[in-house]
């Protein structure tokens, strides 16, 4: 017997449920649970890995199953669809990325398509990694590995957090607030950021959180003054497409006492608190203007404006987070020119009752 199964005959515990639980056939109640059934697909995974065979790893695959990955095995964002993509993706990949050791995180649960789907936890040579699968008839439907934290590198938090105090006499100790204002004196002025990031909306200010806590110097810049001025420039009206639980930064989620839908300015005021606890440098007002790559040297020139003046920083490492909507796409229209009423991109528009510059 696997350890799938005898996982599963644990779960099992005839006589347990009575009363007003509905009632299952006895054939139903004598199936393997969801959980148990997704172990025994996972013991094969881990056999097939372990004997580095890619096509036998395939063949856990629906035919048109998809393998999604996050940088796990490929340091790349990539999906896979069907057993031959995927069988090559892992050629291409196993020797190196070796995944291995996959299992449940918590409890497998069953759609009521028959669908089993679960969280998982996964090891690489390069770090831990996450992941979620569904199974339908008993092969992935989908497979999703990411990958969570780099071997060596994890970041300190829970038991492993700082422990915030030194006891003892030091001479000269400086206190948080003193430290903070050393590096925010320094970083980008006397000592090189070792990466850029160009561009503070969401995604700038959430990789500049990640990071800051793996002790990563790096710098956002962004053109407009404060972290959330995007949030705040949209339309009056405007509030998050998305329901709040959606939409979460890394470390902090956001109050459960929060809109299902979030007004754009109360997202500002998020990212900039956001910014402040999470101690993430943050340059308002600069305005970056070219980026250039030596190979010699291995770094970035990158010049920008800060508060109008010229300057110059030169990273290791430089990441545009400058988003994929920033710069207004202005079609033009025939008759365009004799249309006698406002025309404005979307982005200008200030919300319902706005007239235009015109009124
Ligand atoms: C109406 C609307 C509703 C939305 N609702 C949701 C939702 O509910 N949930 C959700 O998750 N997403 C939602 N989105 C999408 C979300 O806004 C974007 O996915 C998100 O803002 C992208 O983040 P980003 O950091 O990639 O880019 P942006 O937020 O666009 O940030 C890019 C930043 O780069 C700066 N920048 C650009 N060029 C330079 C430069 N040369 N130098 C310095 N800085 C520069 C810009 O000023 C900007 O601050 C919505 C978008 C819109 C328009």
């Amino acid at each position: 017997m696997s350890n799938a199964w005898a996982r599963g005959a644990r779960s099992f515990r005839p006589g347990a449920y009575t009363g007003t639980v509905p009632q299952r056939s006895p054939d139903a109640m004598l199936a393997p649970t969801p959980t148990a059934r997704l172990l025994a697909w996972l013991d094969a995974l881990n056999a097939a890995l372990a004997a580095g065979d890619a096509q036998a790893v395939a063949g856990k695959f629906q035919p048109d199953g998809f393998w999604r990955d996050f940088v796990a095995l490929t340091w790349n964002l990539t999906t896979q669809q069907g057993r031959g993509p995927i069988a090559a993706m892992l050629q291409a990949t196993l020797p190196q990325a070796g995944p291995k050791n996959f299992r449940v995180e918590g409890e497998a649960s069953e759609t009521a398509d028959g669908t089993i789907e679960a969280f998982l936890r996964f090891e690489t040579p390069a770090g831990l990694g996450w992941g979620h699968v569904r199974l339908r008839d008993g092969l992935a439907h989908t497979l999703l590995t990411t990958l969570d934290a780099l071997a060596g590198h994890e970041e300190a938090r829970g038991p492993t957090r700082p422990r915030g105090v030194e006891h003892g006499v030091h001479r000269g100790r400086k206190t948080w607030a003193e430290l903070r204002a050393e590096q925010e004196a320094t970083l980008g002025i006397t000592e090189e950021p070792y990466v850029v990031i160009v561009g503070g909306g969401q995604g700038g200010i959430a990789l500049g959180a990640r990071l800051r806590r793996l002790g990563v110097k790096a710098l956002i810049l962004e053109k407009l003054p404060r972290p959330g001025d995007t949030w705040r420039r949209r339309y009056r009206s405007l509030v998050l497409h998305d329901p709040v639980w959606y939409d979460h930064m890394p470390y902090l989620p956001f109050p459960e006492h929060w809109p299902v839908f979030t007004p754009k300015d109360q997202i500002g005021d998020w990212l900039e608190a956001y910014v402040r606890l999470m101690e993430i440098p943050f340059w308002g007002d600069t305005e970056v203007l070219s980026a250039r790559h030596d190979e010699a040297t291995g770094e970035w020139t990158v010049k920008a404006t800060r508060n109008g003046a010229p300057m110059t920083l030169r990273p290791k490492h430089l990441v545009l987070a400058t988003g994929m909507s920033g710069m207004p796409n202005r079609p033009v229209f025939p008759g365009q020119e004799v249309f006698q009423g406002t025309q404005r991109h979307s982005s200008e528009h200030e919300g319902p009752g706005d007239r235009g510059p015109e009124g």
